[in-house]
């Protein structure tokens, strides 16, 4: 049999091959359309147990097999199954695109929602049916006829101008190489970042080293290089891609960089040829264009109002006020940042004025200056044989529970799995953990969903959770060290677990992380962060790899000292990109002959405290919100930072270890998953609406 066709229990993955994918996807998606058909063409009215209940199975089935596709393919990836993965992925797209323009299926779902049986369904049922009548007018379902050619010629237009300005944005980064011959133009610059420099260059077969606009390349240059020079060239080709500036390296130099200076001053023709390919003004003009007219035809004012119909905030007037009322805020703390960088730079760097291209340098010379201790003195302290236990006490102590490794089956001999029980030894959610980086793994740390919590014939299914991470593994016979960094990665990606796995809803579309809103899914995540930063948590979990000494309470307070470095100049820098966001998709006009650069320029004298040369042209690479999904929802970074800081005062009050608290958070909050809007959850947990005094606070933003 098939294994991707067994669903009557964990995944069987050390069984399942490539050649088993087309199959399984085939045999899935021909049993789940013929089931679409069927409920379509169904007479009479429907009713929750003939109509939607059928079509989660179905879906459950698809998602459950495909999943497990598209994890081995993420986590053990190898030529043939990227060959079957990438040869199935179309079928799957197609098929919910289907589904989600499937008119027939829409009416029967708008046909229950207004049936007498409605009232008597349960909350979680009634938010899955208005989320999905929702969800099909946003994708232009109730359209008159006339209309729907075009919204439906938008969109696909929308697609093909984000994936070009995502192309863009990736050959022009791709295309910058530059060689430097001489080592001594290179003082400063980390070993490693030389070591990998080096071998770029021999992969060119040239002699030197090579520096990209790659981060890996680029940081370590704007971070170190003692070669001012070389910041200013690196930096004005990493702020000048895909705009109407032309490449720093010309095509026939590859590799070269011909007139970094003289950036304006080349070759007219040349200019215009590659001025043309990779120019992303254009787009982004077009991009806000089709937008707004896509939500003009659903019904809409501005595209803002389309992004925020399935998130948390509810107004673009709201985000606005609370993105001004925050840079009010932080205005004075990152002024006081900027003139102690601007100070010490001319004081102890020379540097009379600071440029753009100093800023990363001069911060780290200053933070090494005031907090003197390094990554590596701390990750001795941190070895996963402590850290993982100490992480699972503050979920046991917090929630009751009891997390204990138990067998099944794995796709690599490091991945471990997890067993939490409640009280009664009952098992409440399961977890696979995957902590090290190797070949063939995506790099980043990620959650992901392999079973979802719901109730089937009566017994109720116990969710199971992937946790990826990109740690090194143990080297010399020790235990792996982590960074303080990579334990917070740890506490972050297993509050996400938590939310998916501590669920009690009993209902698919709702249940764990689905269905709440965008702007909200990083509480529980971030929450978690918090108690990284808590010495009572902290003691337990930090011991010296070869002494078994706890973590020196000096060295903890240093490292909450470098914690809060520069947050005020971070947090007016993401607001400035947030209400840039905010205003081009709400009161921004393309056509009104103002740019958006020259909107972003406005913006920043009012929040910002550092002002960017006048060929920067951030919005060319801004393609979170042109290329990625976070249109009119990039302040939802700071928006999640202020619930997550403002749950965790609870604890603070409480008692940072508090049962009860715990208690209140996983009924509140993890528990109910969708099945209300955040903001209903949030104030059920804290007894009031959000605040951003928590967030200030842990910013280390009072006093002034
Ligand atoms: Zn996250």
């Amino acid at each position: 049999m098939n294994p991707l066709l067994d669903f009557s229990g964990l995944p069987r993955f050390p069984e399942i091959k490539p050649e088993h994918v087309t199959p399984a996807v085939d045999a899935l998606l021909a049993e789940n359309r013929a089931l679409v058909d069927r409920l379509a063409a169904e007479a009479g009215a429907p009713g929750w147990d003939s109509f939607v209940q059928p079509l989660e199975d179905a879906n459950e089935r698809l998602s459950r097999a495909w999943g497990q596709v598209s994890h081995l393919n993420a986590v053990v990836n190898s030529p043939a199954l990227r060959e079957v993965y990438n040869e199935n992925l179309p079928k799957i797209t197609a098929y919910y695109a289907d589904l989600s323009q499937n008119l027939a299926l829409f009416g029967k779902f708008k046909a229950l929602r207004s049936a007498p049986e409605f009232e008597a369904l349960s909350a979680p049922r009634q938010k899955i049916i208005d989320n999905e009548v929702r969800d099909f007018r946003l994708g232009g379902a109730e359209l008159p006829e006339d209309k729907k050619p075009r919204f439906k010629a938008i969109q696909e237009e929308l697609s093909a101008l984000s994936a070009r300005f995502e192309e863009n944005l990736l050959d022009a980064t791709n295309d910058f190489g530059l060689i430097v011959e001489n080592e001594s133009e290179l003082a400063g610059i980390p070993a490693d970042a030389l070591q990998a420099a080096r071998e770029a260059a021999q992969k060119d077969d040239k002699s030197g080293w090579k520096f990209t606009l790659h981060a890996p390349s680029y940081m370590p240059v704007m971070q170190y290089a003692d070669n001012r020079g070389l910041r200013e060239q690196i930096y004005r080709a990493y702020v000048t891609r895909a705009s109407e500036f032309p490449p720093a390296t010309s095509p026939e130099g590859k590799g070269k960089a011909e007139h970094p200076q003289g950036v304006g001053h080349g070759c007219k023709a040349a200019e215009a040829a590659t001025t043309a390919l990779w120019d992303n003004t254009g787009l982004i003009a077009d991009i806000l264009r089709l937008r707004r007219e896509a939500a003009r035809l659903l019904g809409f004012d501005h595209y803002a109002d389309v992004s925020l119909s399935t998130k948390m905030a509810q107004s673009p007037q709201q985000v606005l006020d609370f993105l001004d009322d925050l840079a009010k805020r932080a205005k004075p703390y990152a002024e006081r940042d900027y003139r102690e960088l601007t100070e010490f730079a001319r004081d102890e760097l020379g540097l009379a004025n600071l440029a753009a291209w100093d800023v990363a340098y001069a911060a780290e010379k200053l933070r090494l200056k005031r907090y003197a201790f390094s990554d590596n003195e701390v990750k001795q302290y941190f070895p996963e044989t402590v850290v993982l236990p100490g992480m699972f006490k503050v979920v046991e102590t917090l929630y009751g529970l009891s997390i204990k490794q138990t067998p099944a089956p794995v796709w690599h001999g490091d991945v471990r799995f997890y067993t939490l029980s409640d009280s009664k030894g009952e098992p409440v959610g399961q977890f696979y953990l995957d902590l090290y980086a190797r070949d063939h793994k995506r790099g980043g740390a990620w959650m992901d969903d392999a079973i979802t919590r719901r109730r089937k014939d009566g017994a109720v299914q116990v969710p199971v959770a992937y946790l990826n991470c990109n740690f090194s593994a143990p080297v010399g016979g020790k235990p792996a060290l982590f960074t303080h960094d990579e334990v917070i990665t740890l506490f972050h990606e297993f509050g996400h677990g938590l939310h998916h796995l501590l669920t009690r809803i009993e209902d698919l579309g709702v249940s764990g992380i689905s269905g709440v809103e965008w702007d909200a899914v990083e509480l529980p995540s971030q929450f978690m962060e918090n108690f990284c930063w808590e010495w009572e948590v902290v003691r337990h979990m930090a011991k010296h790899v070869d002494t078994g000494e706890v973590l020196p309470r000096s060295l903890f307070d240093k490292m909450i000292d470098a914690k809060n470095f520069q947050s005020g100049m971070q947090t007016v820098r993401q607001i400035e990109f947030s209400l840039f966001d905010m205003h081009l998709h709400y009161d921004f006009d393309p056509d009104s002959g103002k740019t958006a650069l020259q909107l972003l320029d406005e913006i920043r004298r009012r929040v910002a405290v550092m002002f960017p040369p006048d060929y920067n042209r951030f919005p060319n690479n801004f393609s979170h919100i042109f290329a990625g999904g976070y249109g009119a929802g990039y302040y939802s970074y700071k928006w999640a930072e202020v619930l997550s800081a403002d749950a965790y005062s609870l604890f603070e009050e409480s008692g940072v270890l508090s049962p009860e608290a715990g208690h209140r958070f996983w009924s509140e909050i993890l528990g109910v998953g969708g099945s209300r809007s955040a903001l209903e959850s949030f104030t059920a947990f804290r007894g009031r609406e959000p605040s951003i005094d928590a967030l200030l606070r842990h910013n280390g933003m009072t006093g002034i």
